[in-house]
């Protein structure tokens, strides 16, 4: 069975962009008719998998009206640039504020090249090409886009970055979170729920504005969560409750480190609370835990710049 491209509901196949390992991060091909959608791009080096998934579906490059992104990180829109060159027609929606990172993306590379090291950088995200300004389209909040006559709604939610947008199918009450809702992996199924953790990467995450979102989200009541990292999940509310306890918990945790903490000290304790959090609802032991050594420095890093942003606001 081919898992790379999977039909998961009515007109949507989840494509395995692979990047850094299977099951880890996805895009999503929507077509309603003769017209498709992407929802995420993956970083650069996925475009040939995207347009593979094109051609799958008997689909010529014109069919394609949009290319939506989440926000800019380059796991989420790195192959944007280069994508668009392949697609005449398409539009790239994304937030307002994400749009200079994509029309030169120079500081975006460089930032990611901090947050990741540069070998992994380069064996993994590769870089990115810029857009030309006048193929974007900015929503706001509440808008919808009409592909053929299937309405894809657009949300602010601010959280992990301030440029982040989620998308609600409302052909299948589906909603496409980006990182606003969190990582699951399937590896981790099997519990009470699914293990779901917060995604605090550097640099904009902000605990509040991360739990407004969540809530804000769980509100719509969805039927299905399409995580990037890595749906679908059914939706049920314990998913929105446990992403607040854990946010709480980073709280505390940035609270209570004492000033000299390092990132590695932050990390020790982030991984403790999921560990215990896994516990608490069921979610199996094993070596796939050493799948959130990345996440979890990622999100130590995002919690201790938070951690310096209060300190300055507090004088
Ligand atoms: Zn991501």
């Amino acid at each position: 069975m081919n898992t790379r491209f999977q039909e998961i509901q009515a007109g949507i196949t989840r494509i395995d962009v692979e990047y850094t390992r299977p099951g880890f991060a996805a895009a999503w091909l929507i077509r309603e008719q003769e017209r498709a959608a992407f929802v995420e791009t993956g970083p650069l080096p996925s475009v040939p998998i995207l347009m593979e998934a094109l051609s799958r579906q008997g689909l010529a490059p014109e069919a394609v009206e949009a290319v939506i992104v989440t926000h800019v990180h380059l796991d989420h829109a790195g192959a944007a640039g280069e994508l668009l060159r392949h697609l005449p027609r398409a539009k790239l929606y994304l937030h307002a504020q994400g749009v200079k990172h994509l029309v030169d993306p120079s500081r975006l590379v460089e930032g990611a090249k901090v947050v990741y090291g540069e070998a992994k950088f380069q064996a993994t995200l590769g870089g990115a090409v810029p857009v030309d300004p006048a193929r974007i389209h900015t929503p706001v909040d509440g808008e919808s886009l009409d592909l053929a006559g299937r309405a894809l709604t657009f949300f602010d939610t601010p959280g992990h970055s301030l440029n982040h947008l989620c998308i609600l199918d409302t052909a299948t009450n589906g909603l496409f979170t980006g990182d606003a809702f969190g990582l699951s992996y399937r590896e981790f199924d099997g519990g009470r729920r699914p293990l779901i953790i917060p995604a605090t990467t550097p640099t904009q995450f902000d605990i509040e504005q991360y739990r407004a979102t969540v809530a804000r989200l769980a509100a719509l009541q969805p039927d299905w969560i399409y995580l990037t990292h890595f749906g679908p999940l059914p939706f049920e509310p314990g998913l929105a409750e446990d992403l607040d306890a854990q946010l709480q918990g980073y709280r505390r945790v940035a609270e209570q480190a004492d000033a000299q903490a390092t990132v590695a000290d932050l990390t020790t304790a982030l991984a403790a609370l999921t560990r215990t959090f896994g516990d608490r609802i069921g979610a199996p032991d094993g070596p796939a835990w050493a799948m959130f050594a990345m996440d979890l420095d990622l999100n130590a890093q995002g919690l201790a710049i938070w951690r310096e942003r209060q300190r300055k606001a507090a004088g």
